[in-house]
């Protein structure tokens, strides 16, 4: 189940569960499009991996089952994704 993380871990954006900005990697790193694709090129800071849309929970179950209210914001040093960038922006994620 994934923890529906309440902001960009990047430039600490809100991305509420209705939020059709958020992005996550397979870990559930979460950022907002911007950061996700223009910032880091569709390549996790972390893992290297791609993004896909943050699906959105259904009110009712979101109900039952909250969202994370623990905000994640840590800043990306992005002369160190260049190392992470030369790697993997030619790969495509099935083949990282
Ligand atoms: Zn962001
Ligand atoms: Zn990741």
């Amino acid at each position: 189940m994934l923890e529906i993380r309440p902001c960009c871990e990047h430039c600490g954006k809100d991305l509420p569960n209705e939020s059709t900005d958020a992005m996550i990697c397979s870990f559930e790193c979460t950022y907002c499009k911007d950061c996700a694709l223009d910032v880091f090129k569709d390549v996790c800071p972390s893992c290297g991996g791609n993004f896909v849309s943050r699906p959105i929970r259904p009110k009712i179950e979101l109900e039952k089952k909250p969202g994370s209210m623990n905000r994640k914001h840590i800043p990306k040093n992005i002369e160190k994704h260049q190392e992470m960038l030369e790697r993997y922006h030619n790969v495509p994620p099935e083949k990282r």
